[in-house]
């Protein structure tokens, strides 16, 4: 993967097995997949004149509810398991960041003695991640006895092309971070979803079907998730 840029428009490139250039945006995110034998140049020119496209598109995104796009300043608006927070940014005169979330009040609070964007993503990242974990953990349960099948573990990781990830073989599913910013609901479809590849590796009909045995409304939660 490699981040390029055409005029104003950042992007992912994802070299791959395929026959032709496609570019699609996720939470925000431009992302382009190209054949192995295509050269960077010849991707740079496609997308160029896909900006217009993009850029509509983009705008759209912009109104979505997603983090993805955000630039961790004070005041902005921040989502976090399904909510919407204010985030908020404090000067500290400690060297480590933290991060509190004050469910009541609405607030993600990071109190830091940096300025740099960056280290506020990492730090919210952390919490968010640890915060996602214990989510995972108290819906798992149930999502297993529904599916009738269980995982050796679980990994949460920075995905921007899907929620999850099911490695059939060791029985292990990695979550999307990304996941933090959902709710309950959809965060469990995610599960199920994953967990279903145990019986269904493919998304095929029959995949289908055990999905709506499992969770009869799945549909409506998959197009709110990826909408
Ligand atoms: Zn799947």
């Amino acid at each position: 993967m490699k981040n390029l840029k055409v005029g104003d428009i950042e992007f992912k490139l994802i070299k791959r097995r395929s026959r032709s250039i496609t570019t699609k945006i996720r939470d925000g995110e431009v992302i382009v997949s190209a054949p192995f034998y295509v050269s960077q140049k010849e991707v740079l020119e496609v997308v160029e004149k896909q900006i217009p496209w993009i850029e509509k598109h983009l705008e759209k995104a912009g109104r979505k509810k997603s983090n993805a796009r955000l630039k961790y300043i004070d005041g902005e608006k921040i989502y976090f398991l399904g909510g919407e927070y204010l985030l908020k940014i404090e000067a500290s005169a400690k060297k480590k960041t933290v991060v509190e979330i004050d469910k009541e009040r609405g607030e993600i609070i990071v109190q830091t003695s940096s300025q740099d964007a960056q280290v506020i993503k990492r730090a919210v990242d952390a919490r968010f991640k640890k915060e996602l974990m214990a989510k995972i953990d108290s819906l798992l349960p149930e999502c297993q006895r529904i599916t009738g099948k269980t995982i050796n573990s679980y990994d949460i990781r920075k995905m921007t092309t899907s929620w999850g990830i099911c490695h059939i073989k060791d029985r292990t599913v990695t979550f999307s971070l990304q996941l933090a910013q959902k709710s309950d609901e959809e965060i469990k479809y995610i599960i199920i979803h994953e967990l279903t590849h145990l019986i269904e590796p493919n998304h095929s009909l029959k995949f289908k079907e055990h999905m709506t045995r499992f969770i009869p409304d799945w549909k409506r939660i998959k197009k709110e998730i990826n909408s």
